[in-house]
């Protein structure tokens, strides 16, 4: 039985103050939530001030993206995974779409982010997903393969209990256009399948594979019917703390 997930992205916005308000409101309204794990991605600037908030809640804190680096060094305006797990971070998001897009970010940075991350204790969301143009092209599976294997290089099966997968078609992400409950369900199911052909049948089961890209509440419990969606990463919709314990409490 997997555990779902449930992770909000608050991407850069919201200063350290807003940030607190956020995660104050929030703990209360998810205290009772044991059915999944909730993750909640500050800017980095927050992290510290967030994660004090939350200690002895069930909400986790996650960094948006960390350095390929995993050892100090003069990387001027990087940030190590250490120094995210030093501020109280459980997990970090590697590989997301903005990142993919625009500042370039391939599978060989994300593999190197995510094996500095693991390094350092950390738990990986690793993004993955198609463009709009991939899928009308019918490549949306090559690319997803691609990016999951290009993330996952080089990590050993123990190191695959500490990655969660993130789908995120770039055509659903801030648009408003959620991927249908099927449509996820078939590129999850796929994502499980090359897990399994690279480890073994029974280790790409145990991994928790989310769905991201306009998860609102009132889309969430649809997804969660699928056998193969376990969990999400909310963007927009888990900047505000009654909409993304709304997400949270899918099955309230
Ligand atoms: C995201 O940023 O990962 C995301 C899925 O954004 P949104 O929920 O706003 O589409």
């Amino acid at each position: 039985m997997r555990k779902p997930v449930i992770a909000g992205n608050w991407k850069m916005y919201k200063l350290v103050a807003e940030s607190v308000a956020t995660a104050i409101a929030l703990r209360p309204l998810v205290a009772n939530a044991n059915h999944c794990e909730i993750v909640i991605a500050p800017p980095f600037t927050s992290l510290k001030a967030v994660a004090d908030r939350l200690e002895g809640s069930n909400v986790g804190v996650a960094g948006q993206d960390c350095s390929t680096e995993s050892k100090h060094g003069a990387h001027t305006g990087e940030v190590g995974a250490d120094m995210l797990k030093d501020v109280g971070c459980s997990h970090v998001i590697v590989g997301h779409s903005e990142r993919r897009q625009y500042y370039f970010e391939s599978d060989a940075m994300a593999n190197q982010k995510t094996l500095a991350a693991l390094e350092n204790g950390l738990s990986v969301i690793l993004c993955v997903g198609e463009t709009l143009a991939q899928r009308e092209g019918r490549n949306a599976e090559s690319v997803v393969r691609g990016q999951v294997e290009g993330g996952l290089r080089g990590l050993t099966s123990t190191d695959l209990a500490r990655i969660i997968i993130a789908y995120e078609p770039v055509w659903a992400i801030g648009t408003g256009h959620t991927a249908s409950p099927e449509q996820a369900q078939e590129m999850h199911a796929f994502i499980r399948r090359v897990l399994a052909e690279r480890y073994s049948a029974e280790l790409a089961d145990a991994v928790r594979v989310l769905y991201g890209g306009s998860v609102k509440p009132d889309n969430i419990a649809g997804l969660m019917t699928k056998e193969d969606v376990d969990g999400a990463l909310v963007g927009g919709a888990s900047l505000d703390a009654e909409t993304f314990a709304q997400i949270v409490n899918y099955n309230a």
